[in-house]
């Protein structure tokens, strides 16, 4: 049978971890038969630590767990933090299981808490006249202030209560005396505050200082605080509810309106990433953040075979520098869900034909009119797909911001008010050497590598690079976009300090089956490229590490 972890955060209020205690122990007797064995654990500050909680059950023999967030709303502990815990647990313990069972709200028996807790709050006074302001946590998650604010829709349905407006104590708006404020205005004479919290700890004592504040400054004002849910028979049989339900595997997350899954203003950050460490910046101690790398990315997210492209979208994606292969697992992702795929000549055209049947490949590397489109001329097709609600892949050679004017989309996007994302590729910067068997750094030979484009060459007035600072330099200088330019190049390097006999390579088509590349001294570069007819894409590689081409020690890439 499997056995129930409840994991909570942590607080700094000892009175808060008792009433966890005592929850658990509730649960546990309430369980009957039904849970194999109970523990109860924090992911930080308060003790037991979920190290120990598992360690017990673990040494109890169970190795599938049913692992429940303490949590009233799915925001950044419930998504990220807690399975991070979990999947160092899981490191710990090897063959351990666990099924992730769902936040405790919104639910029935919590709302009826609430209200039991306001109606010991109003002592027989009537409900008809009495205003109710729901207090979240608050968070920069949106989609866990929107459960909030759908939890006081559902306490007000058929309580016959004047109103219920949800706050926030933190992080989100509004705020306690803002939403007090709100219900002064809409005629409020008697006001209870509702903190949607399940225990004691830092945050309700600041909801009942504020509203004390608050009621002191408007005598008129009938004002009173309700009791937390806290510890009650309600609450551990939602807690046992939401457990049956995770070993039924019946685990529905709220993902339509989640921030780490779609687009909104504001947000656009959010999309397709991990869940980040936080960081609650008015936290009395000075915020707390988890600095822990998380091994394990947002929990619901793994939960979509989709990945995250909404109509109406734009993803700038990096292809890598030509092989299918080396583009990256979310860029790769994005592709099989684009319905427009604007492609530029350098981007991998092999991914092309693994499209979707049906999807629009536009061609940015040509145009009726001339050699190449204009980079107005993209930016507009992009604002335009995404405007007709298609999911629009901006697929580039390499990484879109590497001389890939990928920012200039970013920004066209953004200003038209379109959502848009970056999905960073490998750069041939880096790549080209890479597949040519040369490090761009290596100990004890170079410390430091350059890369700059060699579209200007030296001398010229629009050129923005240090080429003197480059020729006294001694690390490793890669140049793209150098077949037309590497001789004056080359010419100015030396002129500023580089010893002529430096290795140099041109390494063209990297990546490609017909991949090729060429050393010879940094004097003679030019004329070998030249002779041997070596033409675009190709990377030009400077310096000692070059020498190691000299040794090849790669097995063939397949290519
Ligand atoms: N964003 C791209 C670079 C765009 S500029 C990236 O990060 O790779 C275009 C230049 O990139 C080319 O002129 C060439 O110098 C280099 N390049 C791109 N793909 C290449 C390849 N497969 N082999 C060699 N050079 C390449």
């Amino acid at each position: 049978m499997t056995a129930l972890v409840i994991v909570g955060h942590g607080t700094r209020s000892a009175e808060g971890v008792a009433q966890f205690a005592a929850l658990v122990e509730r649960v546990r007797t309430r369980a009957g038969g039904m849970v194999g064995d109970v523990e109860g654990g924090f992911i930080e500050l308060s003790r037991p630590p979920l190290t120990d909680a598992v360690g017990a059950l673990a040494g109890r023999g169970h190795r599938a767990l049913v692992a429940l967030p303490l949590v009233l709303t799915a925001a950044g502990h419930g998504k990220g933090d807690i399975p991070a815990a979990l999947a160092r647990e899981q490191q710990r313990h090897p063959g351990l299981s666990y099924a992730y069972g769902r936040p405790l709200g919104p639910h029935p028996l919590l709302h009826t808490a609430l209200e039991e807790r306001i109606d010991a709050a109003l002592a027989g006074a009537d409900r008809a006249d009495t205003w109710v302001a729901l207090i979240g946590r608050g968070s920069t998650d949106p989609d866990a202030n929107a459960e909030v604010a759908k939890v006081a829709r559902l306490l007000w349905e058929g309580r016959g209560y004047a109103g219920v407006e949800p706050g926030f104590i933190s992080l989100a708006e509004p705020s306690v005396p803002a939403v007090l404020d709100r219900l002064r205005r809409l005629g409020a004479r008697r006001i209870v505050v509702a903190p949607y919290f399940l225990f004691t700890g830092v945050l309700p004592d600041r909801i009942r200082a504020q509203s004390r504040e608050y009621a002191a400054a408007h005598p008129g004002l009938d004002l009173r605080v309700a009791d937390l849910i806290g510890d009650c028979d309600s609450l551990a049989d939602l807690v046992l509810e939401r457990h049956a339900e995770a070993v039924r595997g019946d685990i529905r997350m709220n993902c339509d309106t989640c921030a780490y899954r779609v687009s909104m203003p504001g947000f656009v950050d959010k999309v397709g990433r991990p869940q980040t460490p936080h960081d609650h910046p008015d936290d009395p101690v000075g915020g707390h953040s988890h600095p822990h790398p998380h091994p394990h990315q947002h929990q619901h997210q793994h939960q979509h075979s989709e990945p995250v492209l909404r109509p109406g979208a734009v993803a700038v994606v990096g292809g890598g520098p030509g092989p299918a292969d080396l583009i990256t697992v979310r860029g790769r992702a994005l592709l099989a869900v684009a319905d427009v795929v604007v492609v530029d000549r350098l981007a991998p055209q092999e991914l092309l034909a693994g499209l979707r049947p049906g999807v629009q490949v536009v061609d940015a590397a040509k145009s009726p009119r001339g050699p190449s489109v204009g980079q107005d001329t993209i930016n507009t097709a992009l604002v335009r797909h995404a405007r007709a609600g298609r999911r629009v892949v901006r697929l580039k050679g390499g990484d879109p911001y590497v001389f890939g004017r990928g920012h200039e989309e970013v920004l066209a996007c953004a200003a038209a008010g379109i959502p848009v994302t970056v999905v960073p590729g490998v750069t041939s910067a880096v790549a080209a050497a890479a597949l040519a068997g040369v490090p761009v750094t290596h100990r004890g030979t170079a410390h430091e590598f350059t890369v700059v484009s060699g579209h200007l060459p030296p001398g010229h007035p629009d050129s923005l690079v240090d080429w003197a600072a480059l020729g006294r330099s001694r690390g490793t200088l890669v140049v793209l976009m150098g077949v037309e330019t590497i001789g004056a190049v080359a010419a100015e390097l030396i002129a500023h300090g580089r010893a002529p006999d430096t290795p140099a390579l041109a390494v063209q088509d990297a990546g490609h089956a017909g991949q090729r590349s060429l050393p010879a001294r940094l004097d003679e570069i030019a004329a070998v490229a030249a002779r041997a007819g070596v033409c675009p894409p190709a990377v030009f590689v400077v310096g000692p590490v070059v020498a190691f081409a000299a040794e090849p020690v790669l097995a063939t890439s397949g290519h």
